[in-house]
């Protein structure tokens, strides 16, 4: 349920019903609508008379009822965009944020290396796993420990922080201890244990969709964090699965823009894992920004041929560079920025592409 205060409402009402909410052992959240404040409640037990009880209070304008599962992460409980800050990058603003990388962390040299091409290029973020959920038990996965020591060493030469995946909720601290944004892999969306953890590191958090998860699934698993008091939640479609087999998968970018009209939450889209191919990164990258998608996390690695995963769908920076220079010529079209250091309200205003 969603309490909207009047436009006339005093702190003082505010207040009394966040007082109220709490008397029903209730939580009461509350956000800035476009003319008024919103007090979001959640919880079980949210009763029409409990609406009718608050509708009666001085500075309560109407109540209204969430159909929807997920609350916190619904645009009627927060009707503004989020804009999620990752060290010096805000994901969720006008700014189209690239984060890249290699999908493993393999050595010193590669991840410096491959850190320092991304940010030639224009990414503003760099990814790599440490800890890789793999479909096969012998194949490589990850350096573990070592790997998250060597992105904070890419992170040193570069500035970029740094988004990894972690998969346990017992890694979360010391995944937590490296990163600035935790990566909830696709096979880890519905495992809620992890989702809580991370919620509570206090550090923002990607959640990638399962690979037959719904919209509405994803969104669930983004309340999980939220509920932890955990604001910083960032979206990334990265495919499905559907009767296709000549894709790995399939990126659904129904997802991308119906997230976006759901959710309050920024959303990143991952045609690296969406397609499966190299060559299909840079098209289905310029139709997810095109379909709303607030930025890409893409797989980019200095030699493909040998990378120790994901090389097919990887990027080598030739091809990587030709596609942030494609998304800068779109960019305009769409009143998004690319290429700069994007800052919250306040701070230096983003440079518009000419
Ligand atoms: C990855 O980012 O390398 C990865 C394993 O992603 P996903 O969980 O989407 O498969
Ligand atoms: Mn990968």
């Amino acid at each position: 349920m969603i309490v909207i205060m009047n436009s006339s409402a005093t702190p003082a009402d505010l207040q009394a019903v966040l007082q109220r909410v709490s008397e029903h052992n209730l939580t009461g959240q509350v956000t800035q609508g476009e003319h008024c404040d919103i007090v979001g409640i959640i919880g079980s037990g949210i009763t029409n008379d409990l609406g009718s009880e608050l509708e009666s209070m001085s500075g309560v304008d109407r109540t209204v009822r969430i159909s929807q599962p997920y609350k916190l992460a619904s645009r009627a409980f927060h009707p503004q965009r989020t804009i999620v800050q990752v060290g010096n990058v805000a994901i969720g603003g006008d700014e189209i944020v690239v984060i890249a990388g290699p999908c493993s962390v393999e050595s010193e040299t590669q991840i410096v290396e491959t850190a320092r091409i991304v940010q030639a290029a224009g990414a503003t973020l760099l990814r790599g796993g440490a800890y890789k959920p793999r479909t096969s038990p012998y194949a490589f996965r990850g350096m573990g420990v070592k790997g998250l020591e060597l992105l904070a060493l890419a992170r040193a030469a570069t500035g970029l922080p740094v988004v990894t995946e972690v998969m346990t909720p017992q890694d979360v601290e010391v995944v937590a201890s490296y990163a600035d944004m935790l990566q909830i892999g696709a096979r880890n969306m519905q495992n809620y244990y992890l989702l809580e953890e991370a919620g509570r590191s206090g550090k923002p958090v990607m959640i990638k969709r399962g690979l037959s998860a719904t919209i509405e699934e994803w969104l669930l698993s983004a309340e999980y964090v939220l509920a932890q008091g955990n604001p910083n939640v960032v979206l990334c479609e990265r495919g499905i699965r559907t009767f296709e087999t000549a894709t790995r998968n399939t990126l659904d970018l129904n997802a991308v823009a119906y997230a976006k009209r759901l959710s309050h939450l920024p959303v990143l889209a991952d045609p690296s894992h969406g397609t499966g191919k190299w060559h299909l990164v840079t098209p289905l990258s310029l139709a997810s920004i095109a379909a709303g998608a607030d930025g890409l996390i893409l797989e980019v690695h200095p030699d493909p041929d040998r990378a120790l995963s994901d090389g097919a769908q990887s990027l080598n920076p030739h091809n990587f560079q030709r596609l942030m220079n494609q998304l800068a010529t779109i960019a305009p079209a769409l009143s998004r920025t690319l290429g700069t250091v994007a800052m919250l309200e306040g701070l230096p205003t983003h440079a518009k592409i000419a």
